[in-house]
C-alpha cells in the first residue's frame, strides 16, 4: 500500500471524524438538507466549523479522530460525505440513484490510479468506503520526451525571497541542483521572488517572471485590459465586475450610477474601492457610490478602481469565501496555459451579511484576505484540508458536489475565465517582452505562476477580484504564540498545494524535455463549445524516475483552443503595433512611426488625410500621457494605439460592431502588409542574390519558440539600407 494511499484513507477517517465531532457540537451536516432538488448553495452549513485550535487542541483532536475513525467504521453516515480530495481536484462523481436513497461516490486519486469507491444511504448508514483496482490512465499525449541528462538541472534561488522553502523542497524531490548563493556559470533556471528584473545580468536559460508583468497585473492596468476587452466581447467577458479608473473617471462613474439610480430608484448597489498597486486588502472599504465623502476625499489624490461590490457571494458555514487559483503561463509564444487541479479557498471569518450602514466597515465579514483574517479571533487554523479557515479547493468542491452542485460546470467556467484573462493581458505582454528581451538578443525565455484569486456568486457564476504577479508561495503561517506575538510554523495546507506547483513547474520547464510535434490542439472549424474537460485526460505524464506523482498542472491552452481563438483580436493589434516600433527596446511608437504605419497599410484617404493622422496622434497620445503616470518615454502605447485603432475601424466601417470593425480593419491591414512583404521578399532574393543559400534562410528563420516576438521577415526598409550599401559593405555585414 503506498504512502499516498495511506495518506488519503487517514484523511478519510480524519473527515468521518469531523463530522461526528459536528454532530457532536449540535452542528448541522450538509446530509440534513434535501439531496434530491439542487440545495440554496448560498447557506451551506458545514461540518467542519470549529472552535479557533491550538496546535495542543489540533493533537488532541487528532486522538479523538482516530478513535472516531475506528467507530466509524460500524456507523459511519451522514459524514463520510466529507471526503477531502487529496492533491487532485475534482474528480468527484456523486451519483443517485433514481430513488435518491443512495449516492454513489468515487474518488479518482490521479497520482496513484487508483479509484476510492463510496456508497452512503441517504438514511445515514454507511456502506463502505474502499479502495478499489487500478485505473486505466489516459494514455499519453503531452508531447514531451525527457532526454537522457548527463547532469542535473540546475536552479539558482539566490532569489526567491519567500518562495524559497517550497522550491527547495521541489528541487529535493526532482533531485535537481540547487545553487543558493547564484553560480557564475549560467544555470538552468532561475527563480526570482519577485520581477523578472530581480537579476538583470540573465542571458540565457529560463527565468520565473516575465518583463512587465508586474505592471500589468496593478489593478488600474488589469483593469484597463479587461475594459478593451470588454467592450470588444461583452458576453465573454462578463465575469469582470464594472470598474472605473480612479481618479480619471470619477465624472464616469458618478454620471453612470445616477443614471442608473435614475432609472430605477430601488437599485441600491455597493462599491468597493481598491488603491493600485496595493495588496493583502491593504486600503480596500465599501461605499455605498459616489457621493460618498471616503470616496471624495480620497479619489483626487490616489491612482485606484472602485469596482462593483457582488453582494451574494456563495457562502460556506455563511461565511464568504474566494478562490486561489495557481495558473501556469509557460511561454507567450506559443500561448501556453496550465492551471494547477488544486488551490486554495480563503474564508472570513465574521458571518456574511449584505452590506448596509453597520456592516460597510466589517474587514473580516466582507474581505476574504488571509493577512487580514489570520488577526481575527475567529481565524481558524485546521491540520485538515476540508475545514479551518484556509481549505483546499477540492475540498470544497467536493462538498458542493456531495450537494448535487454542477462542479464539471463550475470548473469549466474558471477554466474559461482563467483562459479569457490571460487573453486580455498577452497583447500588452508581449509590448514588454520585446522591449525587454528584443528578438535577436540574447535573452532568458520566461514562465510564470499567477495567483487568480476568484470569487463564487450565489448562482456559481465565477468572478475574477484580481491576478497576483507574485502570489504568495510561503509554505508557513502566521500563528499567534502569545497576545500580539505572531510566529511562523509549518503549514501543511499550503504546503501541499504549493510544493505540488512549484514542482510541477519545474517538470514543464526541465531544459531536458524536448518538445516532440505537440498534439495539436482540437481541430475543426466548428463554432460549437466544446466541453471543457475536469480531469486532464491527456496531460498527465508518468514520472521519469516512477518515484514522482503525476501532474498536478493541466493544459488548458492550447488544448482548449477553439472556442478562445476568435477571442484573440488584441494581439493582432498589439503585433501591428511592435511591427512599427522601430529601435530595439522600445514601447512606444513615435509621430514618424504612427505615419509610417498610417502609410504602409494604406489607411489615409481624401476624408482622413495625413494631416488627420497627426491630429488623431497628439491628441490621444496628449490624454494617455496624462493618465499613465509612471510613463517613462514619451509617445503612443499599446492602449493609446489601441484606441487610435478603433477610432479608425469604426469610421471606415460604420454599420458594424466593434469586434467586426476592428477584425476589418486588421484584415485590411495584414493583407497590406502581406502584400508589401511579398513585393520586398521579392527584392531581398534579387538584392542577395549573390549571398549563399544558407544566409538567405536565415534571414528570414522564424524566431525560437520561447520568444514572443512576431517574426519579422524584411520589411521595405529592412531592404532599403541594402540597396543603399556599396557592394563590399554588404558583404563584410553577411559575414559578421
Ligand atoms: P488585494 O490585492 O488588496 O487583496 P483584492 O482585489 O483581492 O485586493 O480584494 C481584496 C478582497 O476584497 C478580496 O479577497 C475579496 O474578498 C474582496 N473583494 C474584492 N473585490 C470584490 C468585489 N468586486 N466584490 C466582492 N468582494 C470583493
Amino acid at each position: 500500500m503506498s504512502d499516498h494511499y495511506l495518506k488519503v484513507k487517514c484523511q478519510l477517517e480524519q473527515m468521518k471524524t469531523v463530522g461526528g465531532d459536528a454532530e457532536r457540537h449540535g452542528v448541522a451536516t450538509e446530509e440534513h438538507l434535501p439531496q434530491s432538488s439542487p440545495p440554496d448553495p448560498c447557506s451551506i452549513p458545514t461540518s467542519g466549523r470549529e472552535a479557533p485550535s491550538t496546535p495542543s487542541t489540533s493533537k488532541h483532536r487528532g486522538k479523538i479522530r482516530s478513535k472516531q475513525g475506528k467507530d466509524d467504521k460500524s456507523s459511519c453516515g451522514k459524514d463520510s460525505t466529507e471526503v477531502p480530495l487529496h492533491r487532485s481536484v475534482v474528480s468527484a462523481r456523486v451519483g443517485q440513484n433514481l430513488n435518491g436513497q443512495e449516492h454513489e461516490r468515487s474518488l479518482h486519486l490521479k497520482e496513484t490510479g487508483k479509484m476510492l469507491q463510496g456508497k452512503s444511504e441517504t438514511n445515514g448508514n454507511c456502506v463502505t468506503i474502499h479502495a478499489s483496482k487500478h485505473i486505466q490512465e489516459n494514455p499519453r499525449e503531452d508531447g514531451f520526451k525527457v532526454a537522457r541528462r548527463s547532469r542535473p538541472v540546475t536552479v539558482d534561488t539566490s532569489k526567491a525571497k519567500t518562495s524559497l522553502e517550497a522550491l527547495k523542497l521541489s528541487i529535493k524531490q526532482l533531485k535537481w541542483k540547487e545553487y543558493p548563493l547564484g553560480r557564475r556559470a549560467a544555470c538552468d533556471i532561475h527563480w526570482h521572488g519577485i520581477s523578472f528584473h530581480d537579476n538583470e545580468s540573465i542571458v540565457s536559460g529560463q527565468v520565473n517572471k516575465f518583463p512587465g508583468m508586474i505592471e500589468m497585473l496593478r489593478k488600474v492596468n488589469l483593469s484597463r485590459a479587461m475594459r478593451t476587452v470588454q467592450e470588444l466581447f461583452p458576453e465573454e467577458y462578463d465575469f469582470y465586475p464594472r470598474s472605473w479608473i480612479l481618479p480619471e473617471e470619477y465624472e464616469q462613474f458618478s454620471t453612470q450610477i445616477r443614471m442608473v439610480k435614475e432609472n430605477d430608484a430601488t437599485v441600491n448597489p455597493t462599491f468597493i474601492v481598491k488603491p493600485d498597486g496595493g495588496s493583502q486588502g491593504d486600503g480596500i472599504y465599501l461605499i455605498r457610490g459616489p457621493s460618498d465623502p471616503k470616496l471624495t476625499a480620497c479619489s483626487q489624490a490616489k491612482q485606484g478602481v472602485v469596482q462593483e461590490y457582488i453582494q451574494k457571494p456563495l457562502l460556506i458555514d455563511k461565511l464568504k469565501f474566494d478562490i486561489r487559483l495557481y495558473v501556469l503561463i509557460k511561454s507567450l509564444e506559443p500561448l501556453e496555459i496550465y492551471i494547477a487541479k488544486e488551490g486554495l479557498t480563503r474564508f472570513c471569518t465574521e458571518p456574511y451579511q449584505e452590506p448596509n450602514q453597520k456592516n460597510m466597515s466589517h474587514v473580516y465579514m466582507h474581505l476574504t484576505n488571509y493577512s487580514l483574517n489570520i488577526h481575527s479571533g475567529n481565524f481558524v487554523h485546521s491540520d485538515s484540508q476540508s475545514t479551518g479557515s484556509k481549505r483546499t479547493l477540492s475540498s470544497v468542491l467536493y462538498r458542493l458536489a456531495a450537494k448535487g452542485v454542477d462542479i464539471k460546470r463550475v470548473w469549466s467556467d474558471i477554466i474559461a475565465l482563467v483562459i479569457k484573462t490571460v487573453i486580455a493581458v498577452v497583447p500588452e505582454l508581449k509590448v514588454y517582452y520585446q522591449a525587454d528581451i528584443p528578438p535577436g538578443k540574447p535573452g532568458p525565455t520566461c514562465f510564470q505562476i499567477l495567483g487568480f484569486d476568484i470569487l463564487l456568486m450565489k448562482n456559481l457564476k465565477p468572478v475574477l477580484l484580481e491576478v497576483n504577479s507574485n502570489p504568495s508561495m510561503r509554505i508557513e503561517h502566521e500563528m499567534k504564540v502569545s497576545p500580539g506575538v505572531f510566529e511562523f510554523v509549518p503549514s501543511p495546507v499550503d504546503e501541499e498545494v504549493k510544493v505540488c506547483v512549484i514542482r510541477d513547474t519545474l517538470r514543464l520547464m526541465d531544459p531536458g524535455h524536448k518538445k516532440l510535434p505537440v498534439s495539436q490542439p482540437r481541430a475543426g472549424g466548428c463554432e460549437d463549445k466544446e466541453e471543457i474537460q475536469m480531469e486532464a485526460e491527456t496531460q498527465e505524464r508518468s514520472p521519469e524516475d516512477g518515484a514522482l506523482p503525476s501532474l498536478c498542472l493541466k493544459q488548458v491552452y492550447p488544448k482548449y483552443t477553439k472556442q478562445f481563438n476568435s477571442l484573440r483580436l488584441m494581439e493582432r493589434v498589439a503585433s501591428l503595433f511592435i511591427r512599427f516600433l522601430g529601435v530595439k527596446g522600445n514601447m512606444r511608437l513615435g509621430p514618424t512611426a504612427f505615419r509610417t504605419f498610417i502609410r504602409t497599410c494604406k489607411l489615409s484617404n481624401s476624408n482622413f488625410t495625413m494631416a488627420s493622422v497627426d491630429i488623431l496622434y497628439i491628441d490621444i497620445t496628449r490624454r494617455w500621457s496624462g493618465t499613465v503616470p509612471d510613463s517613462r518615454e514619451a509617445g503612443m502605447g499599446l492602449q493609446a494605439f489601441v484606441e487610435a485603432f478603433f477610432f479608425m475601424a469604426g469610421r471606415r466601417f460604420k454599420s458594424l460592431l466593434l469586434r467586426e470593425q476592428v477584425g476589418s480593419l486588421l484584415e485590411l491591414c495584414e493583407a497590406q502588409l502581406e502584400s508589401q512583404m511579398a513585393v520586398d521578399d521579392r527584392r531581398s532574393v534579387s538584392c542577395s542574390r549573390a549571398l549563399p543559400r544558407s544566409v538567405r534562410s536565415q534571414t528570414l528563420a522564424q524566431p525560437h519558440l520561447g520568444s514572443p516576438a512576431p517574426v519579422r521577415r524584411a520589411t521595405s526598409q529592412d531592404c532599403r539600407p541594402h540597396h543603399r550599401l556599396k557592394p563590399r559593405t554588404l558583404r563584410a555585414n553577411v559575414e559578421t
